[in-house]
């Protein structure tokens, strides 16, 4: 198996859940009261028979004019033609906005040859609760593609993939498990988005339930060091990759091997 982060910048994010591009370098802190600050990064793997996106990143483009996983994808050494797989936690803006972008006026699938992997409560609570957090005319484009799975639970996906419904960060967030021969990757969204939420524990006003998404947090931990697991995470902003151990009762994120 191959994992590349696709890093798509840092930002801040206020009220308004606009994401607008921040560099410590250039931009001060103070300029964006009340924001948070986020790291984005989908992933691209490549198992023995598959080629995933998971989740899509912010849709934006480059200077160009391409779309920036599309470019990210092809440093990489692949193409966007040839993902076969796009696996959606959830459909927040920021991990939603690349599953579709617009060429010459016409919107399009970002991934044309992919199954688009998504949980249908959390399809239908973005149309149903209307919310800066979702922008549905993304989802339009998906729907009437045809190329949507829609799945419900936990299960399986298919020799490689499996997949739990979590809740927490909102009411229907899914994970992932990827396996390979021996090789175990997982992929927590924003149950587990940065290595640094499982050293200290805490309740987060961004989640849909606080206290939910810090158990989570800690039981995909816990299952991450005794699995062995090679971890994905989305806002880190250092580290967006590694394996988990548990010493006594704390974690601690090891960079360990590359995959
Ligand atoms: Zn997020």
């Amino acid at each position: 198996m191959k994992v590349f982060p696709l890093y798509e910048g840092s930002y801040s994010v206020d009220i308004s859940k606009k994401f607008i591009p921040f560099d410590p370098a250039m931009h001060d802190y103070k300029d964006r009261p009340g924001s948070l600050f986020v790291y984005v990064q989908p992933f691209l793997i490549e198992t023995s028979s598959h080629l995933i996106v998971i989740d899509t990143g912010l849709g934006f483009k480059t200077e160009s004019g391409e779309l920036l996983i599309h470019e990210n994808i092809k440093k990489a050494g692949y193409h966007p033609d040839d993902v076969d797989l796009v696996l959606m936690s959830h459909l927040h803006f920021d991990h939603s906005a690349g599953m579709v972008y617009e060429q010459g006026g016409k919107w399009q699938l970002s991934f044309p040859h992919a199954e688009y992997v998504i949980n249908r409560g959390e399809w239908e609570s973005a149309y149903s609760n209307p919310s800066k957090s979702y922008r549905t005319e993304i989802f339009d484009i998906v729907q009437r593609s045809g190329s949507v799975n829609f799945i419900e639970g936990n299960g399986r996906l298919n020799d490689q993939v499996t997949y739990e419904l979590t809740g927490g960060h909102c009411e229907f967030h899914q994970v992932f498990l990827i396996e390979d021969g021996a090789e175990k990757v997982f992929f927590g969204g924003d149950i587990l988005p940065e290595p640094e939420q499982l050293l200290r524990k805490f309740k987060a006003k961004y989640d849909f339930d606080p206290t939910r998404a810090m158990e989570l947090r800690d039981h995909y931990g816990k299952l991450a060091a005794e699995n062995n697991w090679f971890c994905l995470f989305y806002h880190a902003k250092s580290q967006a990759t590694g394996r988990v151990e548990l010493k006594g009762d704390a974690f601690k994120i090891v960079e360990g091997d590359k995959l």
